[in-house]
């Protein structure tokens, strides 16, 4: 029996237009940059979309999945034309030397913005849907900080992002995917997708899928999903830092065709929202609000940098909250900040003790004990992101004279595994405050070693409050601006 072939290929960005430094070329290839095989020995059997996705249709003896092209860069800001258009071409030069197709998986994140492209992932995927032509199936999965917009909804044929933050459940948003393939190939099955965008984006604060608003919400939708018999209701929760047409947050829903009552779903759906608006902003508590309320609290505690979150496109070089500690002479805190040239400096092996200039605003130090560390480590359970290898490029830890920890690397590092304080060394028990420059995400590695958890209104290109943010590109009205 000849199987039918299915393609997979995805470029995955997150794309902050707020962040100075453009992402190019080379941040792919320090990100993924995966062809081929090489994409299911990454990804295989673990719990990223394509894991679950190679998982259904290996399961399938009528089909087999071809792994095509993949790539990945941290989040940051815009892509450049050279990095989209050689991403591209690379990846229309696999699919056609690799078909025929009889359907295409796909996994984009849906918040990319290039340079020429403000919605990247609509226009790679019309791209791709021309290619192939309007009669095959083109599925695929979408990070719930997408900000989704009609291209991206009508370029596809469904798109199921995943439905938690932190995201544990990247693979169950692939098997659905591939389930739909299934459906589609093997039992004649036609589906539709319709896309509602809300008048509103979900702050960034509020986003953690397991504490309202977003969980009441997550399971009214589920409610609406098997009241009007569809196949699913996901919630996007928006990426507020992008400076698109699209920008908030949204439902997409998909249906057996000619299932009219989506309708009765949408509106149902927005009643819901408009009447609690005003749950979905955020506290936004500065650090100065919460120092005095710190010793209090017991050890350790997690201090999520909400303005320099990495996984949003932030810097990872901000010193702001080490520095509010050291004012107060608070210690015993860890943080992790992407600095290269403070590491080549700690490479010459500089006679102790003695003053470093760390982060973007050069904030000074006296360093006191000092050590290089491989920036490789792996993560071997289910987190945030679905990833398994992580490299901080050559790192260093160095102790202060103010008694706080500082990892500093030479890549731009998400804390998303606990492995990158344990497999270099550094207990979590050790410090009375970790910081993790995030928001949501770093909960699901951090929560079990951290006694309490506190969100902290930060500067920087992720701040909490996306009013302070200049948008010309945005829908109106959007709820928190348009509001009082
Ligand atoms: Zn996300």
């Amino acid at each position: 029996m000849i199987r039918k072939r299915i393609a997979l290929l995805g470029i995955y960005h997150e794309t902050n237009t707020f962040a100075p430094e453009a992402t190019d070329l080379g941040a792919f290839h320090n990100g993924f940059w995966l062809e081929q095989e090489q994409i299911l020995a990454e990804y295989g059997g673990g719990n990223h979309e394509i894991s679950g996705m190679a998982e259904v249709i290996g399961q399938i003896g009528a089909l087999s999945l071809v792994p095509v092209f993949y790539a990945y860069a941290t989040p940051g800001g815009m892509v450049t034309n050279e990095a989209l258009e050689t991403l591209l071409s690379r990846m229309f030069e696999l699919l056609e030397a690799s078909g025929p197709f009889v359907g295409i998986l796909v996994a984009p994140h849906g918040a990319g913005v290039s340079e020429l492209h403000p919605d990247m992932d609509g226009y790679w995927l019309h791209e791709l849907r021309s290619r192939v032509g309007s009669e095959i199936p083109v599925i695929g999965t979408l990070d719930p900080h997408a900000n989704v917009s009609s291209l991206m909804a009508s370029g596809t044929t469904a798109l199921f992002p995943y439905q938690t933050n932190p995201h544990l459940d990247q693979a169950e948003a692939g098997r659905k995917a591939a389930r739909l393939m299934v459906s589609i190939l093997l039992d004649g099955k036609q589906y539709e997708q319709t896309l509602l965008q809300l008048p509103m984006a979900i702050s960034i604060e509020q986003q953690n899928t397991s504490e309202d608003p977003c969980r009441s919400l997550l399971k009214y939708a589920e409610e609406l999903r098997g009241a009007f018999n569809l196949q699913s209701v996901s919630l996007l929760l928006g990426f507020p830092y992008a400076d698109v047409a699209e920008m908030g947050s949204a439902f997409l829903l998909i249906y057996e065709k000619g299932n009219t009552d989506v309708i009765k779903a949408t509106e149902k759906l927005l009643d819901y929202v408009n009447a609690r608006l005003e749950t979905f902003n955020g506290a936004k508590t500065d650090i100065y609000t919460l120092i005095p309320q710190l010793p209090g609290l017991e050890k350790p505690v997690l201090l999520l940098d909400m303005g320099d979150n990495v996984g949003g496109g932030g810097t990872a070089a901000s010193t702001h909250l080490l520095e509010a500690f050291d004012e107060a002479r608070l210690s015993r805190m860890f943080i992790c900040i992407y600095d290269p040239r403070a590491v080549k400096t700690l490479e010459q092996n500089p006679a102790l003790p003695f003053s470093l200039r760390v982060g973007e605003s050069g904030y000074e130090v006296s360093v006191v004990s000092s050590r290089l560390i491989d920036g490789h480590f792996s993560e071997s359970t289910p987190k945030h992101g679905g990833f398994v290898n992580f490299d901080m490029g050559q790192s260093a830890i160095v102790a202060t004279a103010s008694g706080q920890t500082i990892m500093l690397t030479s890549l731009r590092t998400v804390p998303y595994s606990l492995q990158q304080l344990l497999s270099k060394g550094l207990k979590p028990d050790d410090f009375d405050y970790i910081v993790a420059k995030g928001v949501n995400a770093p909960i699901a590695a951090y929560q079990e070693v951290c006694k309490n958890i506190c969100k902290i209104d930060t500067p920087g290109t992720t701040g909490a409050d996306m009013t302070r943010f200049d948008f010309l590109n945005r829908r109106i009205p959007l709820f928190p601006f348009e509001y009082d």
